[in-house]
């Protein structure tokens, strides 16, 4: 948690003069977009506007969230987005630790006068003016609430901000089951649920939601997982021809290299998938136990997150990119 002179200091920042605005990381998901309007919420609660900006759009399975419609996306309003950043005087950075990870808006970050907080439990944070890091809790939702608390502010958590946050919990705890899911994180959880969450209704609305184009995807990679290195990985992959043949929506394949890692045996997975735009190929990795995947990709893949999962990214070609992979496991003899 920041220091108690760091809270008084973030406390005096925190007033209706002030423009405060709120980042996250490029491709939202539900821990993102939900720490993200909880603590707009949660602001709210206490009399202060504030406008949450995202790198690019995120998934509709999000878009139920209470007001993640009034997010302003940069890659479709990048002057606004321009604006807003320069003009801040408080940035709340929430769930990225570098601003690397916020695409365009990690340029403007740097140069903006704001006062910079970061709020994030992902590996190897870089420098802010005030630093909330934590990679122990499983979600940045769940540092949101003990913020809220180290305010001295539970007493303000509502319906919206309760959504928000439990929306978050459980997407990156996935269903309360990483390894990272504490007695703290179900205690939280309780008091969101009491606030107003209904898990139900945000299960249902988060997660029940595949699309057509989303179970068709899913059916061609299980139909050709690959497990190399005596059973121990998992290889998953998409063309870019692929997803435009089947109709990619955003956030279809949300877990899909989850089903890698569920293998017997198996205690690392990694889903290579062409961008379907440009030319790069976006890698998922998911691993077990103590296997590292944010070192690994930092070393080979440009990338990094969390221990047990991290993202990265290569410019070789598809088939380049699995070459590779394969003997960097090799060489690392996982
Ligand atoms: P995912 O595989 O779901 O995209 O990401 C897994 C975790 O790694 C998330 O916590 C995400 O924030 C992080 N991550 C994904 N891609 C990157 C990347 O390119 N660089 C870094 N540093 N982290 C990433
Ligand atoms: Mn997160």
């Amino acid at each position: 948690m920041f220091t108690p002179a760091e809270l008084l200091e973030i406390n005096t920042l925190l007033v209706p003069e002030n423009k405060i605005v709120i980042l996250t990381h490029y491709n939202p998901d539900g821990d993102a977009i939900g720490s993200s309007l909880g603590l707009k919420h949660y602001l709210k609660a206490k009399g202060l506007e504030a406008e949450v900006v995202v790198p690019n759009d995120f998934p509709k399975f999000l878009k139920w969230m209470p007001e993640a419609k009034k997010n302003i996306i940069g890659e479709y309003k990048r002057k606004v987005a321009y604006d807003i950043i320069h003009e801040a005087d408080v940035i709340f950075c929430l769930d990225f630790n570098s601003p690397s990870r916020i695409g365009l808006l990690g340029d403007w970050l740097m140069k903006a006068k704001a006062k910079k907080i970061l709020i994030d439990h992902h590996q190897q944070p870089e420098d802010f003016d005030f630093v909330y890091s934590d990679t122990v809790i499983p979600a940045t939702c769940q540092m949101v609430y003990h913020f809220i608390q180290a305010m001295d502010d539970e007493k303000l958590v509502n319906k919206d901000i309760a959504e928000c946050l439990y929306t978050g919990i459980m997407t990156d705890t996935g269903g309360f089951r990483f390894r990272s899911t504490s007695a703290t994180t179900h205690k939280i959880v309780a008091n969101l649920i009491e606030k107003g969450a209904d898990p139900s209704i945000i299960t249902s609305n988060t997660w029940d939601t595949n699309t057509v184009s989303r179970l068709h995807l899913l059916a061609l990679i299980l139909g050709r997982i690959e497990v190399v290195n005596e059973g121990k990985v998992a290889v998953l992959y998409l063309t870019r021809q692929e997803l435009q043949e089947y109709g990619f929506q955003k956030g279809d394949t949300e877990g899909f290299v989850n089903y890698g890692l569920s293998i017997v045996g198996v205690r690392m997975a990694a889903f290579f998938m062409e961008d379907l735009y440009e030319d790069f190929i976006k890698i998922s990795f998911r691993s077990k136990d103590d296997v590292d995947v944010n070192q690994f990709s930092r070393k080979y893949f440009n990338g990094g997150g969390h221990i047990n999962a991290a993202g990265g990214k290569s410019l070789e070609s598809l088939p380049d990119t699995i070459e590779t992979f394969k003997s960097r496991i090799a060489e690392e003899n996982l």
